[in-house]
């Protein structure tokens, strides 16, 4: 892979960074709003566990996602990006466009979801 790829990944990776970070922004707004409601209107107790536990769930993910794609960012200081972490073969191209912080070929990634990795 040569730089001007490189950096077309990095500029992608960092445009996703900047999207979590205003999503996460958001999401901290919107609890702040559902806490003062509640407290205007007593607010229905167990609807509000129900939400919270849907919240955090999207959190996680986001924090997840937030991580896999600074792991990317690294890989692609340290010249590993485009590598497979399972077979350290080549990640196809069109993989990479369509999710930039991959760091599994497909073949390894449908192992590893399987639980075989
Ligand atoms: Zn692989």
């Amino acid at each position: 892979m040569n730089t001007k790829q490189l950096d077309s990944y990095r500029k992608l990776l960092n445009d996703q960074l900047a999207s979590l970070g205003d999503a996460a922004q958001l999401h901290q707004k919107q609890l702040d709003e559902s806490h003062t409601t509640s407290d205007f209107v007593g607010g229905d107790r167990a609807a509000e566990l129900e939400n919270m536990e849907v919240d955090s769930s999207v959190a996680e993910s986001e924090i997840n996602l937030t991580k896999k794609i600074q792991h990317a960012l690294e890989r692609i200081n340290n010249g590993t990006y485009g590598t497979c972490e399972g077979c350290q073969g080549e990640i196809p191209a069109a993989r990479l466009e369509a999710k930039p912080s991959v760091s599994l070929c497909l073949p390894c990634q449908e192992k590893h979801e399987a639980g075989a990795v």
